[in-house]
């Protein structure tokens, strides 16, 4: 079963470095299958057009197919309506959108943006730039050893001068799944809105934003087999009127004068100047491609992805999993004592095996564990068994060339 659809992405079936790839990179970004490749080439072949302007056939035929996408990507994320759905660049896009167009326009001295330890800079830096810019504080809610968050301590943080709590919805270094619909309510009870960072989480399971009853929720088409440079921001449709638009230009605007401009309906009030067009189209394909597999077969089979592997890393002596949360997604950081994951990850590309070291983008929490990085293999579901059994000797083999 697992074979079709590693035959769906082309990319996949090639050799690196003269052995069969093992792509276990898919945190970073992940493969994109051929309706989506073919999707981009029919759109750029046959009606590339500019969107919302020209009344030619073309342009109408890349409008409808633009926002036939916004429909796709809502009714995905189970949103109410396609107009809380503004079109991005990706996650670190649209948290730089809330920063700017909602927590600067609403956030005043004195007031707190609670984020916890193990976020992504992109969900940190932007909340410092807003708190340097207001003079409200970034408060950061702790997280035991294994990854999880300590919810008694976080909730101890949230006060009345807590305005915004900006969360990952999954761990993109560790794969900790945290407890998102728990935080959501218990800001809501303390008068603070929510965001959710759901890069991580949206390829691996179904996520629905009026159950979780979120405020906002970003997440990047590279990472759902989408093209890079497309992203999603939802926002709950109440909160449009706290919103003012802070990149101005062509397509957000109704009326423009030199003395005064009046600006378009959200979402495309954020949308401006020309969107990713073939972007959008083919992230609405790949939505379309994973709809069809099915959400909960795709985390069936990359929870037995994980399982596998993190049962044959534990059987490694030395080797030291980061992250060991009970609700995990599929990702594994590990570290072997005494040798850099820097030298793990490069010798294992010689042997075809893609994965990831470093820091994750995620300095303060490695810097919470006391280490420089670590090696972090994570799965999608077109992996297999065999390919995590090849990685696990080829481990095996790394580990006796270094010690
Ligand atoms: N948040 C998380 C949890 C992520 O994993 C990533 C990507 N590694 C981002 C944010 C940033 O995503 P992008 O670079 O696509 O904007």
């Amino acid at each position: 079963m697992n074979m079709s659809f590693k035959n769906d992405f082309p990319i996949l079936n090639q050799k690196v470095n003269g052995l069969p790839l093992i792509y276990f990179d898919n945190a970073a970004t992940s493969q994109k299958p051929n309706c989506v490749l073919e999707t981009l080439d029919n759109y750029y072949s046959k009606y590339n057009s500019n969107v919302h302007r020209g009344v030619h056939e073309l342009s109408q035929q890349a409008t409808n197919a633009y926002e036939a996408s916004r429909e796709t990507v809502s009714e995905f994320i189970g949103s109410r309506k396609s107009n809380q759905i503004v079109f991005t660049k990706g996650t670190t896009d649209g948290i730089n959108l809330v920063a700017r167009s909602w927590a600067a326009e609403n956030l005043k001295r004195g007031d707190e943006i609670l984020i916890s330890t193990m976020e992504h800079h992109s969900n940190i830096v932007p909340w410092q730039m807003v708190c340097d810019q207001i003079g409200a504080k970034l408060i950061v809610a702790p997280i035991d050893q294994k990854g999880q968050l300590i919810m008694d301590e976080m909730i101890k943080m949230i006060s009345s001068k807590t305005k915004l709590i900006s969360i990952s919805h999954v761990s993109n270094t560790l794969g900790t799944i945290n407890p998102i619909s728990e935080i959501i309510d218990i800001g809501h009870k303390n008068n603070c809105k929510v965001l959710i960072d759901a890069a991580q989480s949206i390829p691996h399971f179904s996520v629905n934003v009026e159950e979780l009853n979120c405020d906002f929720l970003v997440f990047s088409g590279h990472k759902i087999f989408g093209p890079t440079g497309v992203g999603v921001l939802y926002v709950k449709e109440e909160i449009y009127k706290e919103m003012k638009p802070f990149m101005g230009g062509g397509d957000m605007i109704k009326e423009v004068t030199f003395d005064k401009t009046t600006y378009n309906e959200p979402p495309f009030m954020f949308e401006a100047g020309t969107p990713n067009i073939a972007g959008v189209i083919a992230l609405a394909k790949a939505i379309s491609y994973v709809q069809q597999i099915g959400m909960s077969n795709i985390n069936n089979l990359e929870n037995e992805l994980l399982s596998y592997a993190t049962e044959e890393l534990c059987k490694i002596d030395k080797l030291n999993i980061v992250g060991t949360a009970t609700q995990k997604a599929s990702v594994i950081s590990f570290n072997f004592e005494g040798i850099h994951p820097f030298d793990i990850g490069t010798l294992l590309d010689q042997m075809g095996i893609a994965i990831r070291t470093g820091h994750h983008c995620t300095q303060p929490l490695m810097d919470f564990y006391k280490i420089p990085g670590t090696a972090r293999a994570s799965f999608a579901f077109y992996n297999t068994k065999e390919e995590i059994e090849i990685f696990i000797k080829s481990l095996k083999k790394v580990i006796k060339m270094l010690t």
